[in-house]
């Protein structure tokens, strides 16, 4: 088939504006006159450095992210690794700022009276939330993750929800916490945050839902996501980090103190002060994924142009695809949303046919696809149907898909 024909709804990675494909079609030969692709040049030539600042600026302007060096301002890194390399990186470098505050100049008898308070507090609410307490446990034992909801137990054992603050256990450790995780939009279970929680040190995994709405940067300490939903092609992580956490307002625990403590510290390329004083020029950086994540950025500042925030075109135009397709959804006894009303996600839609009937959902899928709409069928660890409404799913496909889903309910697909 070809690319007009074909609508994809897949979780990620997660369809590209044709126009960008079509121009980095082009650099990949040829970048900007230079006789060079973009694959070939050099990271630290002038072209990569105008690439990335170009990147940077557009990310600050779509969210609004306080600029400077003082205590106020982000800095915005593009890593490597994932999604699931920041899991990581976000522990060891905030767990190495606690630990500088709050051991430097104790012996060791009161440092390890210290570590034992070290505890970092986990909102569970979905697949990958999860994961994210796991690695941390995996990385500085147990003991020290404090999982202050985990939403199953508030729905028969299921994601589905996100439980009100009053019902969040306190931990058992009474200490400022090291850094307070959530995500901002749950990929596998469907489920998003209406706004951000509250919490010390916040830490949000935004990976399915940046650029879709605005932020509130200034409450958190670090966002983090993969590029390969909203901004760009697999291959770059974005982190926009708090400068608080940043020397010289932070200190950074050396790897001898760590080490006695029973911590070790983390790999340079996860070193946020390392990044940030490269400016993401520490290691090699796949400039041509920030191209595309520049590009991409490029498009939403162009359509909201005049407006504030600039990323209001994009929220508006995800929140009426997202609304469209639940009323559709809602509409019809042939379809069950999997996630509560309150907490259901804009980007991926999770529901079920005929109450989970397999039969039916294979149906369903294959007749989807007869219509050139792929990437419909649920994550494997929950099954049932996932539509996921990322900025380049076009609003023509939605249309598509709205008309599928009432045909399919009418008995006339
Ligand atoms: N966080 C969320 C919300 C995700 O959806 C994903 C992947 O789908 C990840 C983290 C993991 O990202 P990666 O595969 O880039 O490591």
């Amino acid at each position: 088939p070809r690319r007009e024909d074909v609508h994809y709804f897949g979780a990620g990675p997660a369809p590209l504006p044709t126009p960008v494909l079509e121009e980095a079609a082009k650099v990949l030969l040829n970048y900007n006159d230079t006789g060079i692709g973009i694959t070939e040049i050099s990271h630290r030539s002038p072209e990569a450095n105008a690439i990335l600042a170009h990147a940077q600026d557009a990310l600050r302007q779509l969210l609004d992210i306080p600029a400077g060096d003082g205590p106020e301002g982000f800095q915005i890194l593009f890593l490597q690794g994932g999604g699931s390399g920041e899991f990581s990186a976000v522990v060891y470098n905030l767990v190495s700022v606690w630990l500088a505050k709050r051991t430097k100049g104790l012996d060791e008898t009161k440092a390890a009276e210290e570590v034992a308070k070290l505890r970092l507090d986990y909102l569970v609410t979905g697949s990958w939330s999860l994961k994210a307490s796991q690695e941390a446990a995996r990385l500085i034992g147990k003991e020290h993750v404090n999982i202050v909801t985990d939403s199953r137990e508030h729905r028969n054992g299921k994601f589905g929800v996100i439980p009100s603050a009053d019902t969040y256990k306190p931990s058992a450790i009474a200490a400022d916490v090291a850094l307070t995780y959530y995500c901002d939009n749950e990929t596998v279970d469907g489920v998003e945050f209406q706004s951000a929680p509250e919490g010390e040190n916040l830490v949000a995994d935004m990976s399915s839902n940046f650029l879709s709405r605005k932020v509130d940067v200034r409450k958190h300490i670090a966002i983090f996501g993969g590029a390969q939903k909203n901004i760009g092609t697999t291959g770059i992580t974005i982190a926009i980090i708090s400068n608080k956490i940043l020397p010289p307002h932070a200190a950074m625990a050396d790897s001898v103190s760590m080490r006695r403590l029973g911590l070790s510290v983390g790999p340079v390329i996860l070193d946020y002060p390392t990044v940030a004083k490269n400016n993401s020029l520490y290691n090699t950086l796949p400039i041509f994924d920030v191209w595309i994540a520049g590009r991409v950025m490029q498009r939403l500042l162009d359509a909201s142009e005049g407006q504030t925030p600039r990323i209001a075109t994009q929220q508006a135009e995800s929140d009426k695809k997202a609304r469209d397709l639940y009323a559709v959804l809602d509409g019809s006894d042939v379809y069950t949303v999997v996630p509560d009303k309150s907490v259901r996600s804009r980007m991926n839609l999770c529901f079920r046919i005929k109450g989970g009937d397999a039969d039916a959902e294979k149906a369903f899928l294959k007749g989807a696809e007869s219509r050139g709409l792929f990437g419909l069928k649920g994550h494997r660890s929950v099954g049932g149907i996932r539509a996921s409404n990322y900025n380049a799913v076009s609003l023509a496909a939605v249309e598509k898909l709205i008309q599928y889903l009432k045909d399919f309910a009418d008995g006339k697909a």
